[in-house]
């Protein structure tokens, strides 16, 4: 008899698992349908012994020192700031849009009370910010809104901007400084061996068991357990009852080269040409030393398997009604699957390790019902 069945071992499944053995001394069942666990963080070396990231580049960062401090107890960190680049009207210019990349493109050398002054010149006035073309805009303007968003998120959503959720583009600050960073969360780290070793620590316990390759369909007769933590999509849980959420999928294309380095930095952004959305090179996030290099390409698509929750009016709407259901459950759901939310890394940590606070406090019996967490993201 296991007192937990955790389907799924992503972030979310394993956060649990470990705080569930570890500080409750519960007996655990972690399982996966993959033939690996650390879900869409799983990295490995390929065939030119290169580590990569098998669902696209994973870069952790988080203002949260819980969140921090928890996952250092399995692993030692190597400092990243991660840096990208936009290839927009035949030039490479940072991304977020920042001092340099006003200065670059229309050759000026604006400081940044000038350029401040110059986004006020460009941008549009927007009664009411609701999609992410008004965050945009309102922000920068058409011009700008143009050459870096507009078709990049036709490419990654096939959705115009006005179509999606304000939070999206949200994600992508404007900045009149020179920072060139992608993110500017106080803690900026990749996991030092990678994140498939911090997950095998946190799942090394004696009192979890770990089940490859299964498909909780599969088992869910044969195994006595007390309670069910779902970690995967919540609409294939209520067997698409109120017919399927809509998620994002990517094709992945991993590209070996015999040089030592392809690009000039972690990732390169292609708004406007090619079907790629961007190109990543792992040594970058990694560090890693080799005579050849890795590269991904990421080609969004609608069917596979689902990545991306696609914040948007009508899918919060059919969201909100498996929620519903979730809250009659004693199933508990949690991650961005399970709680259809468009979450990193450290969001869903944070949302695991809340979930496990609750349950500890024997005050579970309300844990689907509503949004568990809100860690700040920079978007400045
Ligand atoms: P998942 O990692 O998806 O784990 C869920 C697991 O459940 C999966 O392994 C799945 O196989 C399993 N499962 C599903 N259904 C079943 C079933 N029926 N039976 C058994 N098992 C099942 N976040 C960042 O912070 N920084 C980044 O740079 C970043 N980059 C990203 C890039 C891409 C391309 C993508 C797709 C995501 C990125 N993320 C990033 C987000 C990050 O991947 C997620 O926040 C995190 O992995 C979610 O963890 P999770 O446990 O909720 O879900
Ligand atoms: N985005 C864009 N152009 C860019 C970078 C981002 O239009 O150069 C938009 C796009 O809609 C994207 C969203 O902002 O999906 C969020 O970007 P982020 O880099 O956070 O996406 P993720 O890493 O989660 O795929």
């Amino acid at each position: 008899m296991f007192d937990y069945l955790i389907v799924g071992a992503g972030f979310a499944g394993c956060v649990l698992a470990e705080r569930l053995a570890a500080v409750e001394g519960k007996k655990v069942l972690i399982i996966d349908k993959r033939n690996h666990i650390a879900g869409n963080a799983y990295d490995f070396y390929d065939e030119a012994g290169i580590l990569i990231h098998k669902y696209g580049p994973h870069i952790f960062h988080t203002n949260s020192p819980d969140v921090f401090n928890y996952l250092s107890k399995f692993t030692a960190w190597r400092n990243y700031q991660h840096k990208v680049l936009a290839h927009t009207h035949g030039q490479y210019v940072p991304i977020p849009i920042n001092l340099n990349t006003i200065n670059s493109l229309y050759g000026m050398n604006l400081n940044s009370s000038e350029v401040s002054d110059f986004f006020s010149s460009l941008k549009e006035e927007v009664p009411q910010v609701k999609t992410s073309e008004d965050v945009v805009v309102k922000a920068v303007g058409r011009e700008l809104y143009e050459m870096f968003f507009k078709g990049y998120t036709k490419k990654q959503w096939d959705l115009d901007p006005s179509e999606l959720d304000a939070s999206v583009a949200s994600r992508v600050p404007t900045r009149t400084n020179k920072d060139d960073r992608y993110f500017t969360d106080t803690y900026q780290a990749m996991p030092l061996y990678g994140y498939t070793k911090m997950f095998e620590k946190m799942l090394s316990h004696p009192n979890i068991k770990i089940m490859l390759n299964t498909g909780y369909h599969e088992i869910i007769d044969e195994i006595n357990f007390r309670r069910m933590i779902f970690t995967g999509p919540v609409d294939e849980y209520f067997d698409f009852c109120y017919g399927k959420l809509p998620y994002r999928s990517i094709d992945f294309k991993f590209e070996t080269l015999d040089q030592k380095t392809y690009q000039r930095t972690g990732t390169i952004n292609y708004p406007n040409d090619y079907d790629f959305t961007r190109i990543t090179e792992f040594k970058y996030l990694t560090g890693q030393k080799h005579k050849k290099t890795t590269v991904v390409y990421e080609f969004p698509k609608s069917d596979g398997d689902p990545y991306y929750p696609i914040p948007r009016p009508e899918n919060n709407e059919l969201y909100k009604r498996y929620q519903a259901l979730a809250a009659q459950s004693e199933t508990i759901f949690v991650g961005r699957l399970a709680t259809y939310k468009y979450y990193n890394m450290d969001q869903v940590v944070a949302q695991a390790l809340s979930v496990f606070k609750k349950i500890k406090q024997g005050n579970d019996l309300n844990l689907n019902r509503g949004s568990v967490i809100n860690i700040s993201q920079d978007n400045e």
